[in-house]
C-alpha cells in the first residue's frame, strides 16, 4: 500500500464532455499543505476505526478576508456560498510534479495525471453529507464535465483515528473501472481539506428508492444483482473485497444503473486479519462475527453473503436477520432466516445458495451470472433501466 506521501502525488485527468459550456476561469495553484503535516504518519499504521462513525459537520470556511465567495452555476446547478476561490488562486509554487509511483504500468493504463486545485471547479449545490464530510455537485470549469465533489476535513479524519480507511478508499477507488462502480477521478487537498472527484450518481440513493418502493419487483432486483454480481467480479478479479456492501452505500446513476460507492472498509484479498467489527451487523456474514476462531479469517466470499443478504432486502424491504443486536449477531451465526412466501422460487433459490455458513459452499459470482432468477430477468444486454419507464419505485403486484 502506497504512503500518503503517493497519495499526494497521485492525480489522474477525468475525461470530460462539453455539457453547460462555462468561462474558462484562469485560475493558478495555490501553495499546496502537504496531506501529512495533516495527518500524522505515526497514526497510519494503528488507525484501522472499528465502527463506522459519522463525524460532525463543518462549513466550508470563508475566503482570506472573512467573506464568504458565491459562484453562479446553470440552472442545474444551484447557488451556494463557496469556499475561498481567492485562496485557491495564484501562487507560482504549483504542486510539484514528482512521479506517480501509482500510475506504473497496468493493465489499464490512465491518463497522464492533472495537478487539480478548486480554482479549477465550480460548485454547486450539497448533494449529501456522509461519514467524512460533504458532497457537493461540481463542474470543471474548462471543460464542463459535471462531477461530484467530496470535501474531507483533515483534522476531522485525525480526529476519528480514519486516516488509513480514507487512503485505502481513495487507493482502492481510484483503481477501479466499471459502470457499476462509482469512478474516483482524481483527489487533491489544500491545508485543511482533502478532496475527491467522483462521478455524478444522478438518481442518488439506492437506499431511499428502496424505502420508497418498499420492496422493488423481482425482476428489477433480479438486474440490481446481476449489476452488483459484474462488479464484484471485476473487484475481485482485481484481489479487491469491498466488505461493506449494503444498499446505503449503493448510488444510483441517470439511467437507472446501480454504481457501489463507499470503499472506505475495502481491502486487497487475502486478508488474513481476524474479526473486525466494521460494516452494518445486518450485512456481516458469519465468518465476521464469530471471534477468536482460527476459521474465523475471512475472504472476498464476505461479499457473497452480503449479495445474498442484498437480494434479500431488495425483494423483502428488509435485511433477514434484522432484530437486536445480539440476536441479530446469533440468528447470522446460525444462519437463521425465514423467507416471506411472496418471494419466488428461483429468488429463494439464490438467497439460500448465498447465505451459506460455510464461504467455501456459497455460490460464487460466475454461478450467481448464470442463476435462473437472474436469467429469466436479464435478457443479456439489455440493462434494467431499458425496463423501468414508469416502472420505478412501484410496488410489484406480486405473482407467486
Ligand atoms: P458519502 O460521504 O460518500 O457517504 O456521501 C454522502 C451522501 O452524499 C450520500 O449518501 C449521497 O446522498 C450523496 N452523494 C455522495 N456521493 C455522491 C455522488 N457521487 N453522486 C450523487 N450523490 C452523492
Amino acid at each position: 500500500m502506497a504512503d500518503i506521501q503517493n497519495l499526494e502525488q497521485r492525480f489522474e485527468s477525468i475525461t470530460v464532455q462539453d455539457e453547460n459550456q462555462d468561462s474558462n476561469a484562469p485560475y493558478q495553484h495555490k501553495p499546496k499543505g502537504s496531506l501529512s503535516q495533516a495527518i500524522s504518519l505515526s497514526n497510519l499504521g494503528t488507525a484501522a476505526a472499528q465502527s463506522r462513525m459519522k463525524l460532525p459537520l463543518q462549513k466550508l470556511p470563508a475566503n482570506a478576508a472573512g467573506k464568504p465567495t458565491q459562484t453562479t452555476l446553470s440552472t442545474t446547478i444551484t447557488k451556494i456560498t463557496l469556499p475561498s476561490q481567492a485562496a485557491q488562486r495564484p501562487s507560482a509554487e504549483s504542486r510539484p510534479s514528482d512521479p506517480d509511483p501509482l500510475s506504473q504500468p497496468t493493465d489499464n493504463p490512465k491518463p497522464k495525471p492533472k495537478n487539480w486545485h478548486l480554482g479549477m471547479f465550480e460548485i454547486g449545490k450539497p448533494l449529501g453529507k456522509g461519514k467524512f464530510g460533504r458532497v457537493y455537485l461540481a463542474r470543471e470549469r474548462s471543460t464542463g464535465f459535471v462531477c461530484a465533489l467530496k470535501v474531507l476535513h483533515k483534522s476531522e479524519i485525525q480526529q476519528g483515528k480514519v486516516e488509513k480507511q480514507v487512503r485505502r478508499e481513495i487507493e482502492i477507488q481510484s483503481n477501479l473501472a466499471h459502470t457499476n462502480i462509482l469512478r474516483l477521478y482524481g483527489h487533491f487537498h489544500d491545508t485543511k481539506r482533502i478532496f475527491l472527484i467522483i462521478e455524478f450518481a444522478r438518481q442518488g440513493e439506492l437506499y431511499k428508492h428502496l424505502r420508497k418502493a418498499g420492496r422493488f419487483p423481482e425482476w428489477q432486483a433480479a438486474q440490481y444483482i446481476a449489476q452488483m454480481a459484474s462488479a464484484l467480479k471485476y473487484m475481485h478479479k482485481k484481489h479487491v473485497m469491498h466488505r461493506d456492501i449494503k444498499p446505503e452505500n449503493i448510488l444510483v446513476g441517470l439511467h437507472g444503473e446501480i454504481k457501489i460507492s463507499d470503499f472506505g472498509w475495502s481491502v486487497h484479498a487475502p486478508n488474513n486479519r481476524r474479526n473486525t467489527m466494521c460494516g452494518t451487523l445486518d450485512y456481516l456474514p458469519p465468518e465476521m462475527i464469530k471471534p477468536g476462531r482460527e476459521e474465523n479469517w475471512y475472504s472476498e466470499k464476505v461479499d457473497l453473503w452480503s449479495l445474498g443478504v442484498l437480494t434479500y432486502e431488495f425483494l423483502v424491504g428488509e435485511a433477514p436477520f434484522e432484530d437486536t443486536p445480539v440476536m441479530t449477531q446469533r440468528r447470522i451465526a446460525r444462519g437463521e432466516m425465514t423467507i416471506p412466501p411472496f418471494v419466488s422460487a428461483e429468488a429463494r433459490d439464490l438467497i439460500k445458495r448465498l447465505l451459506v455458513l460455510d464461504p467455501d459452499k456459497r455460490l460464487s459470482l460466475e454461478e450467481v451470472e448464470v442463476h435462473p432468477w437472474i436469467i429469466k430477468h436479464c435478457v443479456k444486454g439489455e440493462r434494467h433501466y431499458q425496463r423501468t419507464s414508469g416502472g420505478e419505485g412501484k410496488k410489484e403486484k406480486v405473482v407467486q
